[in-house]
């Protein structure tokens, strides 16, 4: 029997990190939260770029691993007769290994796919990324009071979607397998770890533990939470939120299950492309039409599209809910616009049953 099966709790000690690290990138395209001014955002690991995995979560979501922004689609060229050739860029199909990707960013890859790979059809680009990417998550020892994950059906050490679960330890990183892809990787560096001592299994089971009763507030209850939601269109209450919000579409770039994108012609006569970028449901040029009419022209009805989406339709449609809990609209909000509060307000309009 090999190692890994034998003792699922591995460690890796602080001294070899670096050597980790080396050993994946030796075999795979490793992907890290790269040091990004005072934020991290995956990147491929450099040994010479800093990583840091102590945000929790970091910054930047990581859609990133699975929606490029910018992504190309196609590119065109135009030859001196005049002919067109259009190409598309190879889909990825080797293996990519992301390290440290928290359990929020991972329950929120599940709600890109509900966009991306269903309601009737499959963007291929979107399939390659999320089929090769192998999920080494971390789980959070000292989350953001800013994070609810719990409340919204998940927890710190929620290991749902992931090949492997990475604890952190006093001294090192305790490591375990949870997919047989999961092992697969983690065993290209099977010579800087060792089997985990009776006394650090013991903690990794009191963290596990302790996160999994973490309570930042309530359980959200998502079929009420959807249905007051769906009643309050008329409410007063998005005309206040409205005189609040800047529309800086800050929320939603930050946001991890947000996707909303618009398309771009770039290039001259000869050569171009057409690229998928971010783009954000509280810009008003979302939904500015051609002739000018913009059925959501107003910040509150802005407002209520991305609730609405997130509360709502998500969960009319059989879809996950639109957000995981993780906390970083509410710290980014130049407006001070919490979340939280409105998933209380519309909770707490439930009829008593
Ligand atoms: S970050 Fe805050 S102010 Fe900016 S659009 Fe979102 S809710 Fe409005
Ligand atoms: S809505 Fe806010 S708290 Fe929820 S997943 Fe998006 S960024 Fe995180």
């Amino acid at each position: 029997m090999n190692r890994l099966a034998e003792h699922p709790l591995q460690i890796l000690d602080a001294k070899d990190l670096t050597a980790f690290m080396d050993a994946l990138a030796a075999g795979f395209d490793l992907q890290v939260p790269l040091v990004a001014g005072d934020a991290t955002r995956f990147g491929p690991y450099r040994k010479d770029a800093p990583c840091d995995f102590s945000q929790t979560p970091p910054a930047h979501p990581a859609k990133t691993l699975l929606l490029p922004n910018p992504e190309v689609l196609f590119r065109y060229t135009k030859d001196a007769g005049g002919r067109i050739t259009l190409s598309e860029d190879p889909l990825d199909a080797d293996l990519r290994v992301a390290l440290g990707v928290r359990a929020c960013d991972v329950r929120a890859f599940e709600a890109l796919d509900a966009v991306f790979l269903r309601r009737g059809r499959v963007d291929t680009a979107y399939q390659a990324r999320r089929d090769s990417l192998c999920i080494l998550g971390m789980g959070c020892v000292a989350p953001s009071p800013l994070c609810f994950c719990d409340r919204m059906g998940s927890h710190p050490f929620d290991t749902h979607g992931m090949d492997a679960l990475i604890i952190p330890l006093t001294g090192g990183w305790v490591l375990e397998a949870l997919t047989e892809r999961g092992r697969k990787v983690l065993e290209t560096a099977a010579s800087l770890l060792r089997a985990a001592s009776a006394e650090e299994k013991r903690q990794v089971a009191a963290l596990r533990t302790k996160g999994r009763e973490r309570k930042s507030g309530a359980p959200v209850d998502f079929e009420v939470l959807a249905g007051t939601v769906a009643a309050s269109y008329k409410d007063p209450f998005w005309e206040t939120l409205a005189t609040r919000c800047l529309g800086c579409g800050i929320c939603t770039f930050v946001c991890p299950v947000c996707s909303c994108f618009t398309l771009e012609d770039t290039g001259k006569t000869l050569s171009g492309g057409r690229q998928r970028a971010w783009d954000s449901c509280m810009f008003p040029a979302f939904t500015r039409e051609a002739s000018g009419h913009n059925p959501r022209e107003g910040m509150d009805r802005r407002l209520k599209q991305r609730f609405f989406h997130k509360f709502s339709y998500s969960i009319e449609n059989g879809e996950p809910p639109g957000c995981v809990g993780c906390g970083r609209c509410v710290e980014k909000c130049p407006a001070a616009i919490d979340i939280r509060e409105i998933v209380d307000f519309f909770s707490a309009e439930a009829p008593d049953v």
